[in-house]
């Protein structure tokens, strides 16, 4: 079944030059990527990517690195699309704990534990379909994406919104 997936590098893998690394091993899956960007990672977007994990000790840890307060202020988000994406992406990045994934895997490549015991691990990869779609939706506007049809979308018109744009 085709489907998307969110990846997040995390600011680890920007911080030490890991990008290229990253998605080269992410291209071996054939996957699409149909949406791609660097973002500052605002506390708010943190808490609400790894709201389920609200009850965690290191929930603390887990948002102020997502945020990059241990390595540089930004993240790149990518959508992949494709047959078994999910499952696909999850392989290459390997298991949570950087220790214990397989070392030909991202995280087992280049993932570490802090001393504080937080798993810099250097990438997100969504779990599942519903966790995919609550993420993408989280980390990307329709417009931003090349199949902005991935779900249902609806026209709005928005009055008082402030925006920058080019001076
Ligand atoms: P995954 O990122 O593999 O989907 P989780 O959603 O369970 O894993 O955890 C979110 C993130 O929290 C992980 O990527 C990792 O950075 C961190 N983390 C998870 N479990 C632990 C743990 N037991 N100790 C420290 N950090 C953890």
């Amino acid at each position: 079944m085709n489907q998307p997936t969110l990846v997040i590098i995390k600011p680890d893998g920007l911080q030490k030059s890991l990008t290229g690394g990253i998605l080269t091993k992410l291209s071996e899956t054939k996957l699409v990527i149909i949406g791609c960007k660097i973002k500052e990672v605002s506390r708010a977007l943190a808490e609400e990517h790894y709201r389920d994990m609200k009850e965690k000790p290191f929930f603390e840890e887990i948002v102020s690195y997502l945020m990059g307060e241990y390595h540089t202020k930004r993240v790149m988000a990518l959508l992949y699309h494709g047959e078994d994406a999910i499952l696909k992406i999850r392989k290459i990045c390997g298991a949570t704990n950087p220790e214990e994934a397989d070392p030909s895997t991202i995280r087992g490549s280049y993932g570490r534990i802090t001393t504080k015991g937080v798993y810099e691990n250097v990438i997100h990869a969504s779990g599942n379909p519903a966790d995919a779609e609550r993420e993408i939706k989280l980390w990307f506007e329709p417009e931003e994406i090349v199949f902005s049809n991935l779900y249902p979308t609806k026209e709005t018109t928005l009055q008082n919104v402030k925006k920058k744009i080019w001076s």
